[in-house]
């Protein structure tokens, strides 16, 4: 959780503008809910989490589960992780549990660690101070940049001011074992029933803050079925491109939270909607808008929706394949700039263009180089796997990613039809068939077919025989 703070702190940047963002609380009256007027039990909770609660409460502290797996509960549903809110600073946490780690070096968060399940342990943050106060105290200084970014946020506070800090209303619920009851800081029960997403506070200032609460306003209302409440949607469109700043790695994480966790067409459709695509993703989007029903954003559907079928089975799924997707026709279509306007053989042009468009990517999205190399090979699959019906079909389907590759095959003859469905199915034939099968295929498959291609190698042996002849 509260992954945010660790991720906001930047090293001094000369901009930082010494500001108090929240001087007052915007929250409602605090709500108790006693036992009998919630849903959650004990036995919903996770053993590790209780100790947690159990063993700060007898070391003196105030401690509450809080956030995401409250919200889970109150709706029923099966809790990611348990996010633990506490009163004790991280070194008083790191006393009480042997089993512990501090993380972050500006911000520290604890986690305490039960073989593979951490509970991670957040002191209660608070309001951005005045400027100077605090300018000696280590873990006592917030800042934010000239746009309001926040870039420290290190103050710790009380529990109302910790609410106040959280995103949405529904993630401002915090759970005690005192009595069991649940504190509801911002109306969040309400929202809840409402199926409503509400940022707490000003809409605008908030996302100023942290614009990846936009992306995160998306996740919640697809994955929890839920709509964004109409002033806390207003402004995304005209802030999206506030997330250009975001470091690209945070960007990546993001990412995969919303495209790999079973709601990827539909966060899709909404970033579309309110703009970010164009902001994160603008060759893409450019290749859509030529045609917004056509074969790009067929791919691009299809290609999601199968990911959220996989992941619905419980099958891997990789984001390769998906920036794969994302960025397909970019490639074709720069592919197809440099031939004409370069004159580039089609190989060469093909790596650049590949090159190019995912070091634009890299700008913005810091996709690994373990999943970066991934998806160039399936890209540099598509020409083989169309043209090479020789021998060569044989080394192919030995190939590593060979797999992948067919995959990406199948899904652009799902959104083009026509000649490739005729190489999809048969290369789909040619995988069923056993080896003399496969030989007859071979041989069936006419000059045409043969190689990348019979162009090529006929050109090879050209050159190889003037360079055997003598020169004069
Ligand atoms: P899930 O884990 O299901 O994605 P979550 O709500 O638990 O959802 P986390 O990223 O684990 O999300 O964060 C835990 C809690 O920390 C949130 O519920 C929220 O209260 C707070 N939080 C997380 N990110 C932010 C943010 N960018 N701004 C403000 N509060 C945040
Ligand atoms: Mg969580």
């Amino acid at each position: 959780m509260l992954d945010f703070c660790r991720r906001n702190l930047r090293k001094g940047n000369k901009a930082e503008k010494k500001t108090a963002l929240v001087t007052h609380s915007v929250l409602p009256p605090l709500k108790r809910l006693s036992r009998d007027q919630h849903p959650i039990s004990r036995k919903q909770i996770s053993p590790n989490a209780l100790k947690v609660l159990y063993r700060l409460k007898d070391a003196g502290f105030e401690a509450y589960l809080v956030g995401g797996c409250i919200r889970d509960l109150m709706l029923g549903l099966e809790p990611k992780d348990f996010d633990v809110a506490t009163n004790a600073k991280p070194e008083e946490v790191r006393q009480v549990f042997r089993n512990c780690r501090l993380i972050g070096r500006r911000f520290r968060l604890a986690h305490v660690l039960f073989g593979r399940e951490v509970i991670e342990v957040a002191t209660f943050r608070g309001h951005h101070s005045q400027p100077d106060e605090n300018e000696e105290g280590q873990h006592q200084l917030s800042k934010a940049s000239e746009e309001g970014l926040i870039l420290r946020d290190n103050v710790y506070g009380t529990i109302e001011e910790d609410a106040e800090r959280r995103d949405f209303t529904i993630n401002a619920l915090y759970y005690s074992i005192n009595h069991f009851e649940v504190l509801d800081f911002a109306n969040g029960v309400e929202a809840i029933a409402e199926r409503k997403i509400e940022l707490i506070g000003d809409p605008e200032t908030r996302y100023r803050e942290d614009p990846v609460r936009i992306l995160r306003a998306i996740r919640f209302a697809t994955k929890l079925n839920m709509q964004i409440a109409p002033a806390t949607a207003e402004p995304i469109p005209q802030l999206a491109s506030l997330l250009k700043s975001i470091p690209p790695a945070r960007l990546f994480e993001e990412f995969l939270k919303l495209f790999l966790a079973g709601k990827a067409f539909d966060n899709f459709m909404l970033m579309k909607q309110y703009g970010i695509i164009k902001q994160l993703l603008p060759a893409l989007h450019k290749a859509i808008a030529q045609e917004p029903e056509g074969k790009v954003f067929q791919l691009v559907s299809q290609a999601l929706q199968d990911t959220d079928q996989r992941v619905a089975d419980n099958k891997p799924v990789t984001p390769a394949f998906l920036f794969a997707a994302f960025l397909w026709y970019p490639v074709e279509i720069r592919s197809q700039t440099l031939q004409l306007e370069s004159g580039l053989p089609p190989v060469d042009a093909l790596n650049i263009a590949m090159a190019e468009i995912l070091s634009d990517l890299q700008q913005r999205i810091a996709l690994p180089k373990r999943f970066s190399l991934v998806t160039r090979d399936i890209w540099s699959l598509q020409n083989r796997l169309a043209r090479s019906r020789g021998k060569r079909a044989l080394t192919l389907l030995q190939l590593p990613k060979f797999r992948a590759g067919y995959d990406f095959l199948l899904l652009r003859a799902k959104a083009e039809g026509g000649e490739l469905q005729q190489h999809a199915d048969w290369w789909q034939r040619f995988q069923q068939e056993n080896e003399s099968g496969q030989q007859q295929m071979l041989q069936q498959a006419g000059p045409a077919a043969d190689g990348p291609s019979g162009k090529t190698r006929r050109r090879r042996n050209y050159k190889r025989k003037r360079s055997s002849q003598p020169k004069p």
